[in-house]
């Protein structure tokens, strides 16, 4: 049936390690209203070979999603395993809320210090708009926007 042939073609893949291309299908954004609201989303297609039905990172609040009014907004891209296992993105907020560390200071920390190499990227904003982006992937490509004009993107390694 075309029921099996997928699952055959996914067990298939699945032996093979998560593999990641040099683009990635991810998008991720966070916002901040006048009224002091943050919001985050992630949407992506996955890691490719990934196995049938798994669920990453993206869709799990906590892990690779995250937003609290009274720290920051956090959408992430990677290998969602790691990210979960690390709930990166409350990571972020928890670093923020009881260290009282930067929103820059708390996704170099996660990017730094808890994933490894290569594993992936972060962006996130504060409650006063303070923007963050970190990865330890060869690139990561990005855009930032404010009322007050900013409006930037970036590819790979440029300055932050
Ligand atoms: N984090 C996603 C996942 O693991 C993949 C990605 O960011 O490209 O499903």
């Amino acid at each position: 049936s075309k029921q099996e042939e997928k699952e055959g073609a996914s067990k298939k893949g699945a032996r093979q390690a998560p593999v990641r291309g040099s683009y990635f299908g991810t998008v991720g954004c966070v916002a901040l209203d006048r009224f002091g609201n943050i919001a985050a989303g992630t949407s992506t297609g996955g890691l490719s070979n990934k196995q049938y039905g798994r669920i990453g990172d993206s869709p799990i609040v906590g892990a690779g999603t995250y937003a609290d009014n009274r720290t920051c907004g956090v959408s992430c891209t990677g290998i969602g395993e790691h990210y979960i296992r690390n709930a990166i993105a409350y990571d972020i907020s928890a670093q923020m809320k009881y260290t009282k560390c930067t929103v820059q200071d708390a996704v170099q920390t996660a990017i730094n210090k808890t994933l490894k190499p290569g594993y992936g990227g972060i962006i996130a904003l504060d409650q006063k708009g303070n923007i963050a982006a970190g990865y330890n992937t060869g690139g990561m490509t990005r855009g930032m926007a404010n009322s007050k004009g900013l409006f930037v993107v970036r590819i790979g390694k440029d300055p932050q």
